[in-house]
């Protein structure tokens, strides 16, 4: 690869498949760096192959790793976590390279990403049943939890590490074994995981990464009925596809999709908290989260100040190669999304929105997927950019005047992610929290992702927790042990 780390056995180009590492793939396919063009590395190419492969091979490690003592498990991914810290400075520089992010969110999201191996360490042991007084008086009735098995996960490229190990984490911890397919934008960041997990003791076949022909390996992931539990992170339209195939030998499914966050402003909110908080939820990841406020909604008392405190922000951020000095906004991951923001922009513009603001874009980043940060005024609530996820840095000022049409107007999506809303009165907090229809909603906050908070949607936008105590729960089921004992 053209990237040198301090720690090479980080820099992986073939699969890992049950303890190996198979280059031999059907040739290479490249990894770009979105802010410059330049080749970062090639992998190798593998398809179904190798995904049945790794199936078999989760299949047989699974049954010795479940029989292992939760604490013996979480020995192990505890060492993972260490060893994710100690190569913190080199797994951000590779994130960076093929994904994009400036290098502080990069060294974030590996801290982030690290820290769901050592909750899921501490949880796993944990994981209790429960014994239910029985309904005669010689029954017994036990309820456990046992591992589902093999589980898959598919996971993109916004977070190259974290969505990884949110999944793979609590799987492993519980007894389950793992065949990951990573995004094939941002494969070295999940081969460099694997690296760190073999030198922790992960045993051969209980993580497995296959990447290269997504829908040959995804088709495996999907029909293989050893394959018990799948758990995906992506867009709406490939997660439906996916779970649908999923019901043909009924697995267990978890499903993390596209968002549509309203961020919601009322007129007695502290104002420069507010526009602190959405440049935290709308810019992060020069807004390619899946929980980025996507629509403000502001009152009308406030949405001049509002709007004024928000541009005094949006114009002071600077876009460039995170690689390459101080940035606040690193390139988009592609040409066809900046094609969409720009799409999202103009057709708001079109209907009668103005530019408030725009950011600036560093000088010689001509050949990266660059767009400057943007803040529109007077979006109406039909523009696309209300209507559809933006995945990108452009926001949209939309107003409202009373508190029940704020409800209505947050609520009139598909989607069901993550909201936010800002007030000082704490019981409107409360009530409208209550009323939103998300999985998550922030109040006096724009960020709201911890590893010890649950995470996920509801509607449209998926089912299933990660993080937390509940994040175990899409990994287990529930056994019932009833004993007669006359
Ligand atoms: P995003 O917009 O985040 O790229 P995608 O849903 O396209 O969302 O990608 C998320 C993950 O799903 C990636 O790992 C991608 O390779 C995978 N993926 C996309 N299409 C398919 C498919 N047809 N079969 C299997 N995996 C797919």
């Amino acid at each position: 690869t053209a990237l040198t780390l301090g720690n090479a056995a980080l820099l992986r180009t073939g699969a890992y498949i049950d303890g190996r590492w198979d280059d031999a793939g059907s040739g290479t396919f490249d990894v770009h760096n979105p802010a410059t063009g330049a080749l970062v590395g090639s992998v190798a190419r593998h398809g179904a192959a190798a995904a049945s492969r790794a199936v078999e091979a989760a299949t047989t490690a699974q049954v010795a790793w479940a029989a292992r003592s939760a604490g013996d498990r979480a020995v192990i991914l505890r060492r993972w976590h260490d060893l994710m810290l100690a190569n913190a400075d080199d797994l951000a520089r590779l994130m960076t390279a093929e994904q994009g992010k400036p290098l502080a969110e990069a060294r974030g999201e590996i801290a982030y990403a690290a820290s769901f191996l050592l909750w899921f360490a501490e949880e796993a042991r944990r994981v209790y049943g429960m014994v239910i007084p029985g309904n005669t008086p010689t029954r017994r009735l036990t309820a456990i939890r046992q591992p589902v098995g093999v589980a898959a996960a598919i996971t993109p490229w916004n977070f190259p590490a974290a969505m990884i190990t949110r999944k793979v984490a609590p799987a492993l911890a519980v007894g389950c074994a793992v065949v990951l397919k990573p995004s094939e934008l941002t494969p070295l960041s999940a081969l460099a995981l694997a690296a760190l997990a073999e030198e922790a003791g992960v045993p051969a076949g209980v993580f497995n990464v296959v990447a290269g022909d997504a829908e040959a390996i995804g088709d495996v992931l999907t029909r293989d009925p050893r394959v018990r539990k799948f758990s995906f992170t992506g867009s709406t339209a490939v997660g439906k596809m996916l779970a649908a195939r999923c019901m043909e030998t009924v697995k267990r499914v978890s499903l993390e999709l596209g968002g549509n966050a309203p961020f919601i402003v009322f007129d007695d909110a502290d104002v420069e908290a507010a526009a602190d908080g959405a440049m935290a939820s709308k810019f992060r990841n020069t807004g390619q989260t899946c929980v980025c406020a996507n629509r403000f909604l502001v009152q009308d008392g406030i949405y001049d100040a509002f709007a004024e405190a928000l541009a005094r922000r949006v114009s002071a951020l600077r876009a460039g190669d995170g690689l390459a000095g101080v940035t606040d906004q690193g390139p988009l991951i592609n040409q066809a999304a900046v094609e969409k923001v720009v799409r999202h922009r103009d057709d708001a513009l079109a209907r009668g929105a103005r530019v408030l603001a725009e950011g600036q874009v560093a000088a010689g980043e001509g050949d990266g997927n660059f767009i400057p940060a943007t803040l529109l005024g007077d979006v109406p609530a039909d523009a696309l950019l209300t209507r559809e996820e933006t995945f990108g840095p452009l926001a949209g000022l939309t107003r409202f005047a009373r508190e029940a049409d704020a409800i209505r107007m947050a609520n009139d999506t598909p989607a069901g992610l993550a909201a936010y809303l800002y007030t000082a009165d704490g019981a409107r907090a409360t009530r409208v929290g209550e009323r939103l229809e998300y999985g998550m909603v922030g109040l006096n906050t724009g960020i709201i992702s911890t590893e010890v908070a649950p995470f996920g949607g509801i509607k449209e936008s998926g089912f299933g927790r990660e993080g937390s105590v509940f994040g175990i729960d899409d990994y287990v089921s529930i056994k019932l042990l009833a004993a007669e004992i006359a």
